[in-house]
């Protein structure tokens, strides 16, 4: 669980500060009907962009779609979002900033193992 307040407390910084539905502090402001997609699904958000590696935008998008907003209640059948297509879900509107703040905790520790190693 700690690895997800990690990413958490990251994502916060960098995306949630900025979005015009917090307070200016991270903190959001949105619940109930109205909840982001981002504080709803976090962890599966979290597999979903650790399953790609990519620099392409595009594999995270569809992985985003397949593991994230399928199992989403505004999504409907048909694959559209109503949220979505009125820039409403956070997670979608800034979720590049998300992922760059995913993968820096990613390559950073990894970075940080090839740097140090295992002391062999
Ligand atoms: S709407 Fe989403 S991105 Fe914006 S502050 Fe709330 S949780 Fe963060
Ligand atoms: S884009 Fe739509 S389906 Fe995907 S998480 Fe956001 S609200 Fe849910």
């Amino acid at each position: 669980m700690e690895v997800f307040e990690q990413y958490w407390s990251a994502v916060q910084f960098k995306v949630c500060v900025n979005c015009i539905d917090s307070d200016g502090h991270g903190n959001c402001r949105l619940s109930g009907e109205e909840e982001c997609g981002l504080k709803a699904h976090f962890p599966k958000i979290i597999e979903a962009i650790l399953s790609v590696r990519d620099h392409r935008i595009e594999p995270y998008i569809e992985s985003l779609r397949t593991n994230v907003c399928a199992s989403c209640r505004h999504q409907t059948p048909d694959g559209t979002c109503s949220f979505r297509s009125r820039l409403n879900c956070g997670l979608d509107r800034y979720f590049p900033l998300i992922i760059e703040a995913v993968e820096d905790i990613r390559f950073g520790s990894e970075a940080h193992r090839d740097a140090f190693g295992d002391g062999r």
